[in-house]
């Protein structure tokens, strides 16, 4: 049909794709990928041929000039079927500008949703799933960085993370920091790959089984909610002493 079609493709093992997504590359009259070269591999091992259909790049440097030409397919009726790199498009991937300019000019955005590393993770992880906050990448800049985890740390839901194997132990110990080492926390790594692997623990004992050994690979951390401490006896009587201090002047 015709419109804009978000097509989701694997993490890592090449089946984890769905038979309607197979189709949808199939028949789509445009092809739009994060990288040409991934979609055109992933294609053939499916079987499914690119055949005289367009095969556009879209990705975070070209934007700006590629949307024009994918919007002109679009308004002359033509379906367009869009591959990031991997997993879900959109999801801390391109897409999101080309859907709203999609959407803008009046044409349907669908998708045939599949694998997401994040959501993956989370159904592994073994921490609640009623509420979840996909966290995305952290911002590079100290400033940022600092002001994402004070604003991530307080939110009563589990947080889904992506982050580069060499700044995962950095990040850990920055988490530790700030929000103490005990809240819960699973490592997920190369999922639905060879060396798939999940450890379990609390932050402090995650940070500490990376010491000096940056893991391979990529990663999602997956962090349960803040812990519900129970105010001390002593933290009470200190605020009621203080407050009563105030209360005299
Ligand atoms: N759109 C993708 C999705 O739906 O999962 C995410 C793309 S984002 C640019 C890439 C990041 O996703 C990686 O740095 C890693 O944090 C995570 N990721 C992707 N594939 C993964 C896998 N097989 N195992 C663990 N993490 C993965």
């Amino acid at each position: 049909a015709a419109g804009l079609w978000f097509v989701a493709t694997p993490i890592g093992a090449a089946r984890d794709i769905t038979l309607r997504a197979l189709d949808i590359l199939a028949s789509a009259d445009v092809l739009v990928a994060e990288d040409t070269r991934t979609l055109r591999h992933l294609m053939e091992i499916h079987g499914l041929r690119l055949g005289d259909r367009p095969l556009i790049a879209y990705h975070d440097h070209n934007g700006a000039e590629a949307r024009p030409r994918i919007l002109r397919h679009l308004v002359e009726g033509r379906s367009v079927a869009y591959c990031s790199e991997a997993g879900t498009p959109v999801v801390a991937d391109p897409g999101y500008q080309l859907a709203r300019a999609a959407i803008g000019a009046g044409h349907p955005v669908n998708a045939a949703p599949g694998p997401s590393a994040a959501i993956m993770a989370l159904s592994i992880s073994g921490l609640p799933s009623d509420r979840f906050l996909f966290a995305g990448f952290p911002p590079a800049q100290a400033g940022a960085r600092a002001r994402w985890i004070e604003e991530i740390g307080t939110i009563p839901a589990t947080l889904i993370i992506y982050e580069s194997p060499r700044r995962v132990q950095r990040l850990l110990g920055e988490f530790c920091e700030h929000w103490g080492e005990m809240r819960e926390a699973a490592l997920c790594r190369e999922l639905t790959k060879r060396f798939e692997e999940v450890r379990r623990g609390t932050l402090g004992s995650l940070r500490d089984g990376l010491a000096g050994d940056a893991p391979k690979g990529e990663i999602v951390l997956v962090i349960g909610r803040p812990l519900e401490v129970a105010p001390d006896a002593a933290d009470v009587d200190a605020a009621l002493a203080e407050a009563m201090g105030r209360m005299r002047l």
